[in-house]
């Protein structure tokens, strides 16, 4: 599964860090990142947490 983050929507809040630090972290600039080009599925619950929490709706998940 692919997930992405929109740079430009994405405020560095943190909460899908704390949902799911396993897909996501905060880079140099304070904007959230996907850790890597696919993400395991057994990720995916966390990672559709991540995104109903995002307040920007930045987190876009591809099944
Ligand atoms: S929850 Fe959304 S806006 Fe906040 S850091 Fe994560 S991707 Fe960015």
């Amino acid at each position: 599964m692919k997930v992405h983050v929109d740079p430009e929507l994405c405020c560095g809040c943190g909460p899908c860090v704390d949902v799911c630090p396993e897909a996501f972290e905060l880079n140099e600039e304070g904007i959230a990142v996907v850790r890597m080009d696919d993400v395991p599925e057994e990720l995916y619950e966390a990672c559709m947490e991540a995104a109903e929490d995002c307040p920007t709706a930045a987190i876009a998940i591809e099944e």
